[in-house]
């Protein structure tokens, strides 16, 4: 078996090449590519079918199904569950590629957007202290010709 002519470049390491055994392999030999479930492959868009099952909402041709557990039949923990379908075609490839630009854009524009708000101006804390100052002048003002109401503003309170 060789890679589909379909087979878009950055999809080819999908494809493993093994022993096919006897002369069935590609030009003769006894190797031959195979696509490989378990090679990281990531689902692309499909048309679900009752009758064809899953086709390549881009090229038609039938779904690859996604096999990230599997580890082989002789391994007790492998696990054969099929998690989704990939295409190889071209489209497919720009589908999964344009996905990842969008989510690092995403992340960079989050991680600029940080960067900017810690440049954030802070308030003066002289400027505070000012006010803070002016309040208590006054407040000392209030609270010495007997009005102690003026302190719950502070949270102190003059009771029994
Ligand atoms: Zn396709």
């Amino acid at each position: 078996m060789a890679i589909p002519d379909y087979c878009d470049p950055r999809a080819e390491k999908h494809y493993v090449n093994s022993f096919v055994g006897s002369s069935h392999g590609d030009n003769g030999s006894m190797y031959g590519y195979r696509y490989d479930s378990t090679s990281g492959g990531k689902p692309t868009k499909m048309v679900h079918t009752s009758r064809y099952g899953r086709l390549c909402a881009y090229c038609g041709e039938k779904g690859l199904p996604l096999q990230p557990f599997f580890k082989g039949s002789f391994d007790p923990d492998s696990d054969s569950r099929v998690v989704g379908h990939m295409c190889i075609c071209k489209d497919a490839m720009d589908e999964l590629e344009i996905e990842q630009a969008i989510k690092d854009l995403k992340a960079k524009q989050a991680q600029e957007m940080k960067d900017l708000e810690a440049t954030m101006p802070k308030p003066s804390n002289s400027v505070l202290s000012k006010v803070m100052a002016y309040r208590l002048k006054v407040l000392t003002e209030e609270v010495e010709s007997g009005n102690l109401e003026a302190l719950e503003s502070f949270g102190v309170y003059v009771k029994r």
